[in-house]
């Protein structure tokens, strides 16, 4: 499973090994295309490569076999829900009468497309308890933001200009503080207790007057569901706050409990995570926005709505705070998601949030036997562990381990996120992996906790089967070396 793609059928790679002439030319005989181009638009000098279809063809094919990705193998990055994606849901957001509609197409002749939309805010709001769904914003954050906005627009319109101030706790996703930043609000960082929750003595000291919205994520980055939350939510709202439900990892919670019950008045979800579209490398993506009755008059537009027997685009939503996203937003993501929640139905949503948990806690209570796992409770999507001892014992840390994961086979999990837990390692099973994947994922990390003690340099020096070693972690991310340069 892990042996790492040969290049030994390599030819240099097409952008050295291109010559002039050998590009294909079926249409050579016809128009070519620069005829048809303003001549401005066209340049002389452009030193690509010529290269033939079938080399071509080749390298982007071997470009694809160097990747990672979940048809793959085991990808357990926590916070990230990698599960598997029914090729089902996309060949229905690729059905031609779905896939070839114009956004442009008056409502009366885009009747399916509309009732698809209207069907799945309908399923989201049964789901998680909300009055309605947005199904605007393209990725969690983008909902965050949109959230936050409204929030501003709401206080706005209550004369309440004095809230300014965002609580998030420490268990919170990186996204919430940054998203109430870039809107202008004040963050407060709230300490979680011992036991990885919020501590409701610690939000009650920090809240008043001043305070617009408390953002949670629940289940929180520790993997643990936040037992205070009628508490909190009433606090809240006691202090004229707003709450808002990070349901990013809604993957523990379909069918089992609802943030609108919980009392959130805002939550978003991620459809890319929970609800099967494929999704990593910064692709499209889709984050509706859930509110409470009384934030119904501030979603963003478009917004669906059944018109006695028909479906309309809604541009006047009285208090909106415009759109988010132009036209239908992602709208391949609207039908996968529909077509996954009806593939499975309520039972089986409910099953999905279930074994997502079981697998987590299965993984917890194998994996406690070797590396600590700090909040030792039972979790619920997820859990973390943390590679402190190894590293005093033995130098390698939660790094290396990652490393060396990936000779084996496997995708890395989250490492040091959350920030509270040091040497940390974030795993996210998902409920679409067999029993047999999990004992080998435990296996591998067991063979590498092993290895550390014994031979810690072995580890250190991983990966070794992968297309590249060793990188420089800060010069890769903050100077990737993405384009090829004419040698000339
Ligand atoms: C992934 C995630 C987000 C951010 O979602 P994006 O679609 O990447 O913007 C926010 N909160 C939580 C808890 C997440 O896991």
């Amino acid at each position: 499973m892990s042996t790492p793609v040969s290049d030994h059928t390599a030819s240099p790679l097409i952008f050295e090994s291109g010559q002039d002439g050998r590009a294909n030319r079926y249409f050579a005989r016809g128009k070519q295309l620069s005829e048809f181009l303003p001549r401005e638009a066209l340049r002389d000098d452009l030193p690509i490569p010529d290269n033939s279809e079938m080399d071509v063809v080749r390298h982007f094919t071997r470009l694809s076999q160097r990747t990672f990705g979940i048809d793959v193998g085991f990808y357990p990055l926590g916070s990230c829900t990698m599960k598997y994606n029914p090729r089902v849901n996309d060949a229905m957001a690729s059905l031609p009468a779905l896939r070839d509609l114009h956004p442009y197409t008056p409502d009366a002749f885009a009747q399916g497309a509309l009732r698809i939309m209207w069907e799945l805010e309908r399923s989201l709001c049964s789901l998680f308890g909300m009055a309605a769904f947005s199904l605007n914003p393209a990725a969690g954050a983008h909902a965050e933001l949109a959230a936050l906005l409204i929030a501003k627009a709401y206080f706005k319109a209550r004369g309440e200009t004095k809230r300014d101030k965002v609580i998030v706790p420490d268990t919170a996703h990186g996204t919430n503080p940054a998203s109430a930043a870039m809107c202008g609000f004040k963050v407060i960082s709230l300490k979680s207790d011992k036991r990885g929750r919020v501590s409701v003595d610690e939000l009650k000291k920090v809240l008043g007057d001043d305070t617009a919205v408390c953002m949670m994520t629940n289940p929180n980055t520790l993997g643990l569901f936040e037992d205070h939350v009628h508490e909190i939510t009433r606090a809240v709202h006691e202090a004229g706050g707003l709450c808002y439900y990070d349901g990013a990892n809604a993957n523990a919670l379909m069918g089992n409990a609802r943030p609108g019950d919980m009392g959130f008045d805002l939550m978003h979800l991620n459809l890319h995570k929970t609800f099967t579209i494929p999704h990593g490398g910064g692709g499209a993506g889709a984050g509706p926005l859930g509110v409470a009755k009384q934030l119904v008059n501030f979603l963003p537009t478009p917004y669906v709505r059944k018109k006695n027997d028909s479906f309309v685009l809604d541009f006047d939503v009285p208090k909106s705070i415009g759109p988010m996203r132009s036209f239908w937003s992602n709208f391949a993501h609207i039908v996968r998601a529909l077509a996954y929640i009806y593939a499975n139905g309520a039972e089986g949503l409910t099953k999905v949030s279930q074994l997502a948990v079981l697998n987590a806690n299965y993984m917890r209570v194998k994996i406690r036997e070797f590396l600590e796992t700090p909040y030792d409770e039972t979790c619920r999507h997820e859990f973390v562990a943390s590679a402190q001892e190894l590293k005093k014992a033995t130098g390698v840390r939660a790094l290396d381990i990652a490393k060396a994961l990936l000779d084996r086979g496997y995708m890395a999990p989250t490492i040091y996120f959350p920030l509270i837990v040091p040497e940390c390692l974030m795993i996210e099973p998902t409920e679409t992996e067999s029993k047999e994947t999990l004992d080998a994922f435990v296996d591998a990390l067991r063979d590498i906790v092993e290895t550390a003690k014994r031979d810690p340099e072995q580890i250190l020096a991983a990966p070794v089967t992968t297309v590249v070693g060793r990188l420089d972690e800060t010069r890769a991310a903050r100077q990737p070396d993405l384009r090829w340069y004419p040698s000339t």
